[in-house]
């Protein structure tokens, strides 16, 4: 029986697992726990090609959580213990300085996860929270750490250095890690594949257009510029969260109407992007007002894809020569209109999208410019579950 890895990904109220083959690339069973800590939950278990297993009841804390999906894998399978389980794969989004790589978890390395919550308080401690329990529920099996930040360690000073005062990257940790980088990885090196070339020689700027938005430029299979930053607020325009903006907006917020930087943070992070602009995040939803008339819809479209284009244009010249731009996430895969209005008019810099490639449904990778391009267009869907099982088994043969 090949490797196969629980991978769990921890968020603030829900809990995403997946029972991953590694060496057949597949999925054999995945879920979601909603509403965690809230006064009722509901786990949603998958196999393919079987209707869910729905199970609508209160999910208290994390380990709840975990339990459920367990009991769920033992009613509708596949059993655990006979799944020829190797390791349990937990994403942890912040890495800091510290991980640069998957790391198996000991208490150690649990604890400097949890003390670089100073950095993602939203997302740490709540990735602890499913180690701990995953720990607990599987005590005989390696746990690995697979981290956001991780493919970006390999950004130079040049990159990720904030022109601020040089203690506060000192003492403070001030400097940008980028995150998705499981995702780009994934990307960058199915995007390689597809044009049958080396990724070594490969250079692609990849967008990860999701509820979450970050630019990449990879150079032969190294991440050397990426759109976000100390934190997942910088850079792209996203669902709920703003992407750039000058930083003097929260002392001049503050000035002007008395917000507090807590507060002003939480805005830029929950209530800014698509959902200020158009007043939804969901991108299918934008089309339909635009559709109807709203102009609001049809600013917030401009804008986000406005944003996506000077990205690209950035990590062109940062580049110098690029193969390949690639765009994954659900926008990313599903949007035509969306990498259209990103891309159209680039001829000039190499990039000729092909229309009818573009408009075409289809759930592979694919190429979507036309043959003359010089840059290819690629869409490639992400998998980022698979590649953390990779990386796990990758980091245990070692
Ligand atoms: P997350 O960052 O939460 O993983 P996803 O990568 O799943 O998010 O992307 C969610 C976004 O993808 C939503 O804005 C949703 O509207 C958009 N999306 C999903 N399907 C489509 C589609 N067919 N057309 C346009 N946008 C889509």
């Amino acid at each position: 029986m090949s490797d196969r890895v629980l991978v769990v990904n921890c968020g603030s109220s829900s809990l995403k697992y997946r029972l991953v083959d590694v060496a057949a690339g597949e999925a054999l069973a995945w879920g979601l726990a909603e509403r965690v800590g809230q006064p009722s939950g509901r786990l949603t278990h998958h196999r393919p090609g079987e209707p869910p297993d729905v199970v609508e009841r209160a999910l208290p804390d994390h380990g709840v959580a975990l339990g459920a999906a367990l009991e769920a894998l033992d009613r509708s399978g596949p059993r655990l213990a006979d799944a020829g389980l190797v390791a349990v794969a937990h994403r942890v989004v912040h890495g800091g300085d510290r991980f640069s790589a998957p790391v198996r978890i000991d208490d150690e390395v649990l604890g400097a996860i949890r003390e670089l919550a100073a950095l993602a308080p939203l997302h740490n401690p709540v990735n602890a929270v499913g180690i701990d329990v995953a720990r607990r529920a599987f005590p005989g099996l390696p746990h690995v750490a697979v981290f956001d930040t991780a493919f970006h360690a390999t950004l130079p000073p040049a990159a990720h250095t904030y022109a601020v005062p040089p203690q506060w990257a000192r003492d403070h940790g001030v400097r940008r890690y980028g995150f998705h980088g499981t995702s780009h990885a994934f990307v960058s090196r199915a995007a390689a594949e597809l044009l049958g070339r080396p990724l070594e020689e490969v250079n692609s700027v990849v967008l990860h257009l999701g509820n979450g938005a970050s630019a990449t430029a990879v150079a032969g299979g190294r991440s050397v510029d990426t759109s976000m930053g100390l934190t997942p607020l910088e850079g792209l325009v996203m669902g709920t969260r703003s992407g750039d903006v000058d930083p003097a907006v929260v002392a001049h917020l503050h000035r002007v109407a008395g917000l507090g930087p807590e507060e002003v943070d939480r805005a830029l992070n929950s209530s800014s992007g698509m959902l200020a602009l158009a007043g939804t995040n969901d991108l299918r939803e934008v089309h339909r007002r635009i559709d109807d008339g709203d102009q609001a819809a049809a600013l917030a479209l401009d804008v986000f894809c406005h944003r996506v284009r000077k990205y690209v244009g950035a990590y062109l010249a940062v580049l110098g020569r690029t193969d390949a731009v690639v765009f994954t996430g659900g926008i990313g895969e599903n949007d035509p209109v969306v990498r259209a209005r990103s891309l159209g008019g680039l001829e000039a810099l190499g990039i000729r999208l092909d229309a009818e490639r573009n408009a075409a449904r289809s759930p592979g990778a694919r190429r979507v410019s036309a043959d003359d391009s010089p840059v290819a267009v690629l869409v490639v869907p992400t998998d980022e579950e698979l590649e953390m099982a990779r990386q796990t088994v990758d980091l245990l043969a070692r």
